[in-house]
């Protein structure tokens, strides 16, 4: 979901409650989380650091996925980042959403005051990171009331679970009953063609 001029939440349209309540989970991509703990141990102790996270809003608005991340040029310190050049006009349309250290890859991370007035207003969701993930996301309920929520962030590796899947198909397990030798179908080790040409071992 971008911004499509409706509007964000005010601070009083915010202490109204939904009718509709509903959970929203943050899909990260595996090799996003790990570029940002790459981040994290490249700016630990030194630098804060802001990226745009890519993906989409689920239609229902309980799910989003993030499928990348891009840093774009800023200018940071321990204590701010500042600067923040916009993203290619490709990579904007699909923002979901910010992430940002406060420069140590420990310590429990919970957003600023200027974190949610300013970062957290701009896009639907809003993620920080030191030891673990602290996600919020800015959301319309279907009532039309907009929310805050608190998000799960779920770790997923989508490459991986596609290779097992197609291994499951290839990898034929065969059982063999009733031979003598097991699964070499009936034949000892050295009975196996062109082990004799092997010389050294000791058996
Ligand atoms: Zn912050």
């Amino acid at each position: 979901m971008q911004n499509t001029g409706e509007g964000w939440m005010t601070q009083s349209e915010g202490k109204e409650k939904p009718t509709c309540e509903y959970d929203v989970e943050v899909v990260l991509n595996a090799t996003v989380h790990q570029k940002i703990m790459l981040l994290q141990e490249a700016f630990n102790g030194v630098s804060e650091w802001l990226g745009y996270l890519l993906g989409e809003v689920g239609v229902e608005g309980g799910r989003i996925t993030v499928d990348d991340i891009v840093i774009p040029k800023q200018k940071a310190t321990l204590g701010s980042v500042d600067g923040i050049e916009p993203p290619e006009p490709a990579q904007i349309v699909r923002i979901v959403g910010t992430v940002h250290s406060h420069g140590h890859k420990t310590g429990k991370p919970s957003p600023s005051g200027t974190d949610t007035s300013y970062i957290g207003a701009n896009h639907p969701l809003m993620m920080v990171v030191g030891e673990n993930y602290h996600a919020t996301a800015r959301l319309k309920a279907p009532c039309g009331l907009w929310k805050v929520h608190d998000c799960t962030v779920i770790i997923r590796c989508p490459e991986l679970a596609e290779f097992i899947a197609d291994a499951r198909e290839k990898v034929e397990i065969a059982h063999y009953v009733g031979y003598p030798y097991g699964g070499y179908g009936g034949l000892q080790q050295s009975q196996l063609p062109g082990w004799a040409d092997y010389e050294g071992y000791p058996w």
